[in-house]
């Protein structure tokens, strides 16, 4: 060999010894290195969530998000009203001016309070046509609700919407209790309103208001989602809403995610996005077979968060379920917990967004390595720990970790990469230090 090939050969030795993982790290898509995420959530409060199914996942310790209506729970700050003028002043002029494209919104905000039964359902037609985009029949169904109330073929009373009625039962004491027990609650609006057909002051009372009571009962950790009811993506009520609420369950537009609705028939496999939101409804037109298959599905992908939505429970609510179906579907999620994130819908969306916008910066100095954690995020919000993924030298046999007063052992695992160690590091806060330790 010459003089020139050894020096070459000792420079190529060099640049393989840098060149190898030792010290890379990397943030894993979902926590703790899993495969896929799912989050269990329920709307509209039912009462029989709490009695028979929340016990269930007590159990099986599953966490779950509930989004609850705030205005029917005794102690809001704020009940379903109507923001506006009189309504007697609406009734009188529906009398001489048809409903159109300007008075439209007023009088579907006004519907529900004009002191008639039998409006309920007249507003929920008119809305559904709406969202539907047949606003010309959406106007036509007011104007058959008004002429109906000023004729006096209504009834003189209140209604609750069948959502608000199903609550019965619900306090701000146990909510508090279960959140106390790691439960996430937020917000599903103060009456169940349909968000797209109320005009603007209406719109924020029922999104504000409910946002107020859910901040003051349970605290700022609890209005990071909500979902606006009927579980919409409509223009008009995503435009009010998505500036209210940092991560709605109804809609996320950050640029990363595709999002499946549960109306949408799309299969999840196919995205290349770095994460899909592929939302699943459990009705009682699902089979079992088919609700595990879902489970199935986001272990398979690893860039599937499936979010599963459930209402009624026992007898009570939309869509109901029986808890002993859903004891043995919590079950087939709880023995898949090795390759599954099972986590609430709010820890879920901030793991993700603080992922996309995080950067990890690693050194090795003499025996040890140090890792930055950094993201670009408001940290009052965004609070929640990330995994890494941090390659070792062959001969670390153990790995002592250490952040800030925080610290573990680990004993490293191996790829086709090296030995690797996984763990949960605080973003923004100090470096993490690694150390053989034996
Ligand atoms: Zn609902």
């Amino acid at each position: 060999m010459n003089k020139l090939s050894f020096y070459l050969l000792f420079f190529l030795l060099v640049l393989l010894n840098y060149d190898n993982a030792n010290g890379q790290t990397e943030i894993t898509k979902w926590q703790d290195g899993k495969a896929g995420a799912v989050s269990i959530t329920y709307d509209d409060g039912s009462i029989n969530q709490f009695r028979y199914a929340l016990p269930v996942m007590k159990r099986l310790q599953l966490p779950a998000t509930f989004y609850i209506i705030t205005g029917s729970i005794p102690g809001s700050a704020f009940k379903g009203k109507f923001i506006g003028r009189p309504v007697e002043e609406i009734i009188a002029e529906t009398a001489t001016v048809p409903t159109n494209a300007d008075n439209y919104y007023e009088r579907a905000s006004a519907a529900k309070y004009l002191g008639y039964t039998g409006a309920n359902a007249y507003y929920d037609s008119s809305a559904n046509l709406y969202e539907d985009g047949k606003e010309m029949e959406a106007r036509k169904m007011m104007d058959e609700l008004y002429s109906k109330v000023r004729n006096g073929s209504l009834k003189k009373g209140t209604e609750l919407s069948d959502e608000q009625a199903q609550e019965n039962g619900l306090t701000w004491d146990s909510i508090k209790l279960y959140a106390s027990q790691g439960y996430d609650f937020a917000s599903h609006t103060i009456t169940h309103a349909h968000i797209a057909v109320l005009d603007t002051a209406n719109i924020f009372y029922e999104l504000e208001k409910s946002k107020e009571d859910i901040k003051n009962h349970l605290g700022e950790k609890y209005i990071f989602t909500a979902e606006i009811p009927f579980g919409i993506e409509h223009t008009r009520a995503m435009k009010y809403s998505l500036p209210v609420y940092a991560s709605l369950r109804n809609l996320m537009t950050d640029p990363y995610m595709q999002e499946i609705n549960r109306g949408y028939k799309t299969q999840p496999g196919s995205s290349d996005k770095e994460y899909v939101q592929w939302q699943r409804g459990g009705t009682t037109k699902t089979s079992l077979q088919l609700m595990k298959s879902w489970v199935d599905t986001a272990m398979a992908h690893e860039n599937i968060w499936l979010v599963l939505v459930f209402h009624g429970v026992d007898g009570l609510g939309y869509e109901v379920l029986p808890h002993e179906l859903l004891d043995t579907y919590f079950q087939y999620i709880k023995k898949h917990e090795d390759s599954l994130w099972t986590a609430n819908f709010s820890d879920a969306a901030k793991y993700m967004r603080e992922r996309m916008h995080a950067s990890v910066k690693t050194d090795k100095a003499g025996d040890r390595i140090m890792v930055q954690l950094q993201h670009s995020l408001d940290t009052n919000v965004y609070d929640i720990p990330l995994t890494l993924k941090t390659y070792v030298p062959d001969e670390w046999k153990k790995v002592d970790i250490k952040q800030d007063n925080y610290q573990q052992q680990m004993h490293p695992k191996k790829d086709n990469k090296g030995n690797f160690i996984l763990y949960r590091a605080n973003p923004n806060k100090g470096a993490i230090v690694l150390v053989s330790a034996g």
